[in-house]
């Protein structure tokens, strides 16, 4: 059984989710226009990765056989600066992603909800990965500024990433 609070909360963070989905398709878009394909295929696979995370959460709130509540998802930015500014901004948005998560995790805490500590564990080690990749990328796009022809190199790189194109 999900506590009144804890469920709202799940239904908050699947609106985030989508809204992480949201903004990297979004950057995906942009990237596309900028010939940065390998960077708009890294962004199209976080698409895809987010709208699991989603429905992550939507399932566990239906095994427990309570009602997702979907909300609006906010309007991401459709203009970037740079492939640097992307980076900058998918590095920022997933601690501010990271930090929910744990708010979420101390009230499943202080209400004893076992299962949902259980299933935010699973989140939290994922967001350790996703910050850890975010500044990887981060950090070499910043080294290579000054080459268009390095970034271009490195884009290539970016577009062997072997996620999953699909839900599911
Ligand atoms: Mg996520």
């Amino acid at each position: 059984m999900l506590s009144k609070t804890v469920l709202a909360t799940i239904n908050e963070q699947i609106n985030k989710e989508l809204y992480s989905a949201y903004l990297y398709l979004s950057m995906s878009m942009w990237c596309e226009t900028q010939q940065l394909v390998g960077i708009a295929h890294w962004m199209k696979a976080q698409f895809i990765e987010e709208q699991n995370h989603a429905l992550k959460f939507a399932e566990y709130v239906n095994d427990h056989d309570e009602t997702v509540v979907l909300e609006a998802i906010a309007k991401p930015p459709a203009v970037f600066t740079s492939a640097l500014d992307v980076f900058e901004l998918t590095l920022a948005h997933e601690k501010t992603v990271t930090a929910s998560l744990k708010a979420l995790y101390a009230l499943a805490l202080k209400e004893s909800d076992v299962a949902t500590q259980t299933l935010l564990t699973w989140f939290i080690t994922e967001q350790i990965e996703e910050e850890k990749t975010a500044t990887l990328i981060r950090d070499r796009i910043k080294s290579l500024s000054n080459s268009q022809g390095m970034l271009f190199m490195y884009d290539g790189h970016l577009e062997e990433r072997k996620a999953s194109l699909s839900v599911g």
